[in-house]
């Protein structure tokens, strides 16, 4: 349903702009989308390949296309159930502009923000956030609280979902597969993970 209704927006803003002639600039925008979670893929890689869920983000200032933070999942090496890759790219953006507010900026992860990191990118004033999978077992922003729809949120970004969603989702399984055939044998239920 979320999907029909975004293609038909997307087919009328495509008519609207084709109609004004910068049907050009929404090809750029999904380039530079993709092109930055790519980034955020990599670092998704980079936490597998540690044996962490393979999340990645970075905080991305859009006006100048620099890359403020990066973060890799890491809660089970660094001991700290929140440090997801959200938390710890919107850490070390902070960090790096001495600015608890990152206001303006825009997220990308390659996967639907938690409840936590929905509430840390409020928190934080970004201004776009921009994911790949969606996540209906653990995802709080199209799922489960929908927490930036919610009237105590004060600080909703633009949301975004399934850039290069495919190659995410192709991650999360090659990581979970092999983890859960042990679980079936023993006649668990398979079911993904939680960071
Ligand atoms: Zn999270």
């Amino acid at each position: 349903m979320r999907g029909a209704l975004l293609a038909a927006g997307a087919a009328e803003t495509l008519f609207g702009l084709a109609r004004s002639g910068r049907l050009v600039g929404v090809f750029e925008m999904a380039d530079h989308d993709e092109r930055f979670m790519r980034t955020a893929l990599d670092l998704a890689q980079a936490a597998a390949e540690a044996g962490e869920v393979p999340v990645g983000a970075i905080v991305v200032d859009e006006a100048t296309g620099k890359v403020i933070g990066t973060g890799a999942n890491r809660p089970v090496a660094l001991h700290d159930p929140t440090a997801h890759a959200e938390v710890r790219a919107i850490r070390e953006a902070a960090e790096s502009l001495q600015n608890y507010r990152l206001t303006g900026l825009t997220l990308y992860v390659t996967l639907e923000p938690c409840v936590m990191c929905a509430g840390a990118i409020s928190h934080a004033r970004i201004g776009r956030v921009v994911w790949a999978a969606d996540d209906p077992k653990g995802g709080a922003v199209v799922h489960g609280p929908k927490f930036f729809d919610q009237p105590t949120c004060h600080s909703r970004p633009a949301v975004q979902g399934g850039v290069l969603a495919d190659e995410a989702s192709a991650l999360l399984k090659g990581f979970f597969a092999p983890r859960r055939k042990p679980r079936r044998k023993s006649g668990e239920q398979a079911s993904s993970e939680p960071r």
